[in-house]
């Protein structure tokens, strides 16, 4: 079996040699064979017990040499100058049948370089909610890192409790962050910052027009796509949990699955990890927090942009200026999807969110109400239980009524692109748990009924309705916690 990657092609101070430490017992939990495909991956090798040897990090992938790469961060608001990989080992790349290069990482193939106190392992629970929840992200259309395989080690690790260990296989447009980019800003190293975001533009952007200087270019490409990938994160009412900027990815993907949840009941003020006491990382708070992000970054990118250091200052904060308008545009338009609305008008954006408001008031489920709305364009009673004052709710309906009859289309049109942006499923955190317990069992089944179910999130599937469910009062207080 031979795994053959390229080597990555970063700048050598991004990388320290992280060879994976061979664990006892590698057991193939899950191989995702579409992806192995657009990766060019051999599926069928990969699923042979030598293929699990080298997904769990006891045979080398061939061509590349493993690395940790460095990063620092912003944590909960505070800089820490050097986290890096301590529990990721970058393989190599994947060059994916559309040509693009993607990075193949084993996240707890053990210690690195950075690994600080931490044993640089992951455990079973944690590594299947990353596998469904990110699956389902990408079924969804949220760019995000995808998961490849899922082995079991063999070996424990050791948290609260003892538990099994495992190995993901995380792909990535690039596994750059905010972070790697403050990394060497904190050591004030301007020559691979520059080399850097060279790179990066090649990666990422490389259409982007670079007239303004490449530090400015790969500015306005990041910003723009945090616009859209937090919008996308609003419309699904996801919640990243750790919106830290070693977690904000350069290329524009959701990274690291740590915190995060789906939301069922509708709460913009909702946190699901267990350490964010001021609601700092709240579902309503992602804008602000990914434009808080982004002035960090541009604050990496200030030495490139002009040697004046005033002059580049006042060009960077004229670029960011941007956001809040790129912001609006992606959610707006999301939310005109949502609504079944097929023109861009002024108001669209002020029509969703006083619904959302609404929402929000009586605790709705966010998603199958959002999927029982294609069903609504008659008259609103089929929702009316839904809403204990429902006054307000028939209010804010009819003024959806007479914005959808401004577009003359039948309703079946409207209906129909709202399946398409309504999805009937989503990974639901008490789905999610109840799979993980099955897991620790021995039990598969539900894990991949989940992934099955996910992947058509938009498509109507009758035998699996109990996965559509909310959860019931006693699952509400569902929180996620940090260092998984
Ligand atoms: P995270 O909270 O997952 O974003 O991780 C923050 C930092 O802690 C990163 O530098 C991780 O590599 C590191 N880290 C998290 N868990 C472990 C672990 N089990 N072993 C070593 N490092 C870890
Ligand atoms: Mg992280």
């Amino acid at each position: 079996m031979s795994l053959l990657l390229l080597p990555p092609q970063w700048p050598a101070a991004l990388m320290r040699s992280a060879p994976p430490t061979p664990v006892p017992q590698p057991t193939l939990l899950a191989l995702n064979r579409p992806l192995a495909l657009q990766l060019r991956l051999d599926a069928v090798a990969l699923a042979t017990p030598a293929g699990a040897a080298v997904l769990a990090g006891n045979a080398p992938a061939l061509g590349t040499e493993p690395v940790a790469l460095a990063y620092a961060g912003h944590q909960f608001g505070s800089f820490v100058p050097q986290l890096g990989d301590g529990r990721a080992i970058l393989l190599g790349e994947a060059l994916g049948t559309d040509q693009r290069r993607y990075d193949v990482q084993l996240k707890g193939a053990g210690r690195t370089p950075f690994s600080r106190s931490g044993d640089g392992r992951a455990a079973l629970g944690p590594v299947l909610r990353e596998y469904v929840v990110s699956e389902a992200m990408a079924a969804l259309g949220v760019p995000t890192t995808r998961s490849l395989a899922a082995v079991l080690t063999g070996a424990p690790v050791f948290r609260e409790t003892v538990l099994p260990g495992a190995v993901l296989t995380r792909v990535a447009a690039s596994h750059l962050r905010i972070g790697t980019f403050q990394y060497f800003a904190a050591r004030q190293d301007r020559q691979t910052l520059a080399e850097l975001t060279e790179f990066a533009l090649d990666r990422h952007f490389p259409a982007i027009d670079r007239t303004g200087g490449a530090a400015l270019a790969l500015l306005g490409g990041v910003m723009a796509g945090q616009a859209r990938l937090i919008a996308q994160w609003l419309g699904f009412g996801f919640v990243h949990g750790v919106m830290n900027t070693d977690n904000m990815s350069i290329g524009g993907e959701t990274l690291d699955y740590g915190p995060c949840a789906f939301m069922d009941s509708f709460d913009p003020a909702r946190t699901f990890s267990s350490i964010d006491h001021g609601g700092r990382y709240a579902y309503a708070n992602q804008p602000q927090i990914a434009q808080w992000n982004l002035v960090r970054l541009a604050e990496c990118l200030l030495p490139l942009v002009n040697a004046d250091a005033d002059r580049a200052t006042e060009v960077v904060l004229a670029k960011l200026a941007e956001f809040t308008g790129l912001f609006e545009t992606a959610y707006a338009d999301v939310f005109r999807r949502k609504l079944g609305l097929f023109e861009s008008r002024n108001g669209n954006g002020e029509l969703a969110r006083a619904l959302l408001a609404i929402l929000a008031a009586e605790r709705v489920d966010f998603t199958s109400f959002f999927r029982g709305l294609a069903t609504c364009m008659a008259g609103h009673e089929p929702l009316d239980h839904r809403f204990a004052d429902s006054g307000l709710w028939q209010g804010w309906w009819q003024q959806w009524h007479a914005r959808r009859n401004l577009e003359q289309r039948p309703a079946a049109e409207h209906a129909a692109l709202m399946r398409t942006a309504n999805p009937a499923f989503i990974a639901r955190n008490h789905r999610v748990e109840e799979m993980i317990a099955a897991a620790m069992q021995g039990d598969l089944g539900p894990f991949e009924r989940l992934n099955r179910v996910l992947s058509r999130p938009f498509d109507d599937q009758p035998d699996a309705a109990d996965l559509a469910e909310p959860p019931g009062a006693a699952q509400w207080q569902y929180r996620t916690f940090c260092g998984t």
